[in-house]
């Protein structure tokens, strides 16, 4: 009896410890094996988009379980620029105009012809991925603190699809999610925590498109907002970036916990079907469009 209330006792008080700690970690791997699952059959088609959306919300309604947003707001958020010794001028378009929503479904591979993200440029005339000015590979850092939720470090030419090696990350000040896409590297795995500044990558042209010759050797960055019923809308995120921290030199992230090794390995043995223990969530019910 008296055992069971200082478990009890104790369980509360570590519960308390990790609320105030977003860095305790409290998912287990189920949730990046599904995530990178759900990515993967988007890509393929091998899930109606109804599907991989219901998919998804329950996936990020653990995630906000677990780590609440810790802004009230996403407007003008302070950000690290994603690329370091760079800032504003090094992203493509006029005043932000590289980011344009015609039609946007993350579920629906089908769907086409929005550009919801900024390209970020390097100067590298010669397709190398070394920027002429710096004489170096340019580093890729996190944005801010968050959860690498997947990455792709594998992709070679011979690969169609568009994204190259990326890395996705949910961020746990924001509540949302941001996709870094034609690393020629990635240095992070699905589990790792990462603060702002610290090296996801570096700048590449993996990719079916970015590796197009007429391409410019760039950074695909795209922020997704969660709404009340976890569904992703993307924002333009151009006025955080003029405000964003300049990170002349990137940060290590934590190392991987054991635990969370190989997600990869068991990511390919299970990609269909999505399922998930977390059934009762009722996520499934149609949602009424305002
Ligand atoms: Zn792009």
């Amino acid at each position: 009896m008296f055992l069971n209330i200082l478990m009890i006792l104790s369980s509360v008080f570590f519960l308390n410890t990790d609320q105030s700690n977003p860095f305790a970690f409290q998912l287990d791997k189920d949730v990046f094996v599904r995530f990178k699952a759900l990515l993967v059959n988007v890509r393929e088609q091998r899930v109606s988009p109804q599907e991989a959306e219901d998919s998804f919300k329950q996936i990020m309604h653990e995630l906000r379980e677990i780590y609440p947003n810790q802004k009230d707001t996403i407007q003008d958020s302070q950000m690290y620029f994603p690329l370091t010794k760079s800032n504003i001028s090094a992203v493509g378009g006029k005043g932000g105009n590289g980011f344009y929503v015609r039609r946007f479904n993350l579920f629906d591979h089908s769907v086409s012809g929005s550009h919801p993200a900024h390209d970020i440029f390097i100067y590298d005339r010669n397709r190398d991925c070394v920027d002429d000015r710096k004489g170096e590979y340019v580093d890729i850092v996190s944005v801010g603190d968050g959860i690498v939720l997947a990455s792709e470090k594998n992709w070679t030419d011979t690969s169609s699809y568009k994204g190259g090696n990326y890395v996705w990350v949910y961020d746990i000040e924001r509540g949302g999610l941001w996709y870094y896409a034609h690393h020629r590297k990635v240095v992070v795995d699905a589990g790792q925590i990462v603060k702002g500044g610290d090296k996801l990558g570096e700048v590449g042209r993996s990719g079916f498109n970015a590796l197009n010759p007429r391409s410019d050797t760039h950074l695909h960055l795209m922020f997704l907002s969660l709404d009340d019923e976890y569904s992703p809308h993307p924002v333009n995120y151009y006025s955080w970036l003029k405000d964003a921290l300049v990170v002349n030199e990137s940060t290590n992230a934590r190392p991987l916990r054991k635990d969370f090794e190989n997600v990869e390995a068991l990511v390919t043995k299970k990609l269909k079907p999505l399922k998930t223990k977390y059934s009762d969530l009722n996520l499934n019910k149609k949602i009424k469009k305002k």
